[in-house]
């Protein structure tokens, strides 16, 4: 056994440079402390092979250094097709940009590692995590294994899990600390993403076209067409499609999108954590921020732009601590997470309650038959375009759907579902009661 790190040298140690964890270690180490992060990938090959939709804001409202408009292009708002494909109302030509830009994962990281870097922050790149080490019911640091091969013990005051969904540090985290450990069935959104070049440079019908449980399995996929390539994602609940799935997938979108051809520039398999916020993010000496704590939305994936802001309340929570990492400290950082509105800092995703909501509403659809979401498009009760509806349209939504009172009872007890899941996730305790928040995060996570 090695011993790489001195336990006095190191007060914060980061698990994975996942985006929040980049951010506490910014202003953390901008604090005078002294932070370390532990990576298992490479400098270079950090970060997914792909573009993403991004807020970036978020950058400059963390204290990052924002990057060239030139790394970005524009994202539209998606035209929704229904399993059957039948039904779109928007009419070719009527784009729509959003507020949010794509952006280059790698581009970002990289961006995100050389602030770090400038400002102070240690990084090891090529070592992997194993587990956490734990001490007097404490996180006290890392097991790895180096680039060399070599187990290393790596100490610290504090983990900073940014490790990712599948966290090897939460994961094997002791029972008695109460944290959720694996994402349950369903939770997980089961994507293959590729890039193709493009047939022709004529402008699509619709440049995002999103396909509700496309071949009739449960989720999303869809076809973006970008400055530079066609953007497929093909996604489901249920598992990692074969090879002979993805390829069936692709010629039934070809079919439909003339300009997607067969001639694939990168792609792979990738998954989400489509849920709720975990119930428990703290432990003594351990915090969870970005997918480590399930914090991407759950009907689009997204998580970039809550795990930074979300990285930053962490640090500003331990800075405070004052060397008191004792999970009573840190539950602030997790209340705080929970009733923060992002929108009041001009973020777009959404709050942790609504966040909870969302996964029931999502639940609700995706249990739902094809036939079912195929009718739902053809009364109006979703519009392709989403957008807000008056009370004359409503009503007339009302009138057409009379036919289909059965269809109406069934999302109205969706509608239900995600209020009560919304509720719950507000009834968060404000002060760490052991017994009261282990008897709140029971319910939270149990909730279905
Ligand atoms: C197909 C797909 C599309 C997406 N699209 C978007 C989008 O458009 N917009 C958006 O905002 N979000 C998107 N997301 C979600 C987004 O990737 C995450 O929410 C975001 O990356 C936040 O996660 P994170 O930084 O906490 O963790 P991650 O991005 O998972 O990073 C975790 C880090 O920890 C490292 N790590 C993991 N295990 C170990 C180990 N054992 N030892 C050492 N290091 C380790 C990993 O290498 C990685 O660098 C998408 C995700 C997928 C899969």
């Amino acid at each position: 056994m090695k011993f790489i790190m001195d336990r006095k040298t190191t007060e914060f140690l980061v698990a994975g440079a996942g985006h929040g964890g980049l951010c506490a270690a910014l202003h953390l180490v901008r604090a005078g402390c002294g932070v370390q992060v532990v990576e298992s990938q490479s400098e270079e090959t950090l970060g997914y092979d792909w573009t993403d939709v991004f807020e970036y804001p978020v950058l400059e409202r963390n204290g990052f250094t924002p990057l060239s408009k030139d790394k970005f292009y524009p994202v539209y708002y998606p035209t929704m097709l229904p399993p059957n494909k039948k039904y779109t109302d928007c009419p070719a030509g009527s784009w729509t940009k959003r507020p949010e830009m794509y952006v280059e994962r790698r581009e970002l990281l990289k961006s995100l590692v050389s602030d770090c870097k400038a400002a102070g922050v240690s990084f090891i790149f090529g070592a992997k995590i194993v587990s956490p080490i734990i001490s007097e019911n404490k996180v006290s640091g890392l097991n790895v294994v180096t680039s060399e091969g070599e187990n290393a013990e790596i100490f610290a005051d504090m983990v900073i899990d940014a490790a990712g969904a599948d966290s090897p540090v939460r994961k094997n985290l002791p029972d008695n600390f109460n944290i959720p450990k694996a994402l349950k069935s369903g939770q997980t959104f089961y994507t293959w993403r590729g890039d193709f070049k493009k047939a022709s440079e004529k402008e699509p019908c619709q440049p995002y076209r999103l396909y509700l449980d496309h071949k009739n399995r449960p989720g999303i996929s869809w076809v973006i067409t970008t400055p530079h390539c066609m953007d497929v994602l093909l996604g489901n609940s249920i598992k990692p499609l074969t090879k002979a799935e993805v390829d069936d997938a692709l010629e039934d979108l070809r079919n439909d999108n003339p300009l997607l051809s067969a001639d694939l520039i990168r792609g792979g398999y990738a998954t989400i954590p489509v849920r709720r916020f975990i119930g428990l993010m703290v432990a003594s000496g351990y915090a969870a921020v970005g997918n480590s704590a399930f914090m991407a939305d759950p009907f689009s994936g997204s998580g970039i732009s809550p795990s930074i802001d979300n990285g930053r309340v962490l640090s500003e929570v331990l800075m405070s601590c004052k060397g008191d990492y004792s999970v009573e400290r840190l539950w602030e950082y997790q209340y705080r997470v929970f009733t923060r509105n992002p929108k009041a800092e001009g973020a777009l995703y959404t709050t942790a309650a609504e966040n909870a909501g969302s996964e029931a509403f999502k639940n609700g659809l995706l249990g739902m038959n094809p036939k079912d979401l195929n009718r739902m498009f053809v009364g109006g009760l979703i519009a392709a375009r989403v957008g807000l509806k008056g009370v004359k349209q409503v009503f007339d939504i009302f009138i057409h759907n009379i036919p289909r009172l059965p269809l109406i009872a069934k999302i109205g007890f969706i509608a239900i579902k995600k209020a009560k899941a919304e509720k719950l996730a507000h009834k968060i305790p404000k002060e760490y009661d052991s017994a009261a928040v282990i008897a709140w995060v029971k319910k939270y996570e149990d909730f279905k």
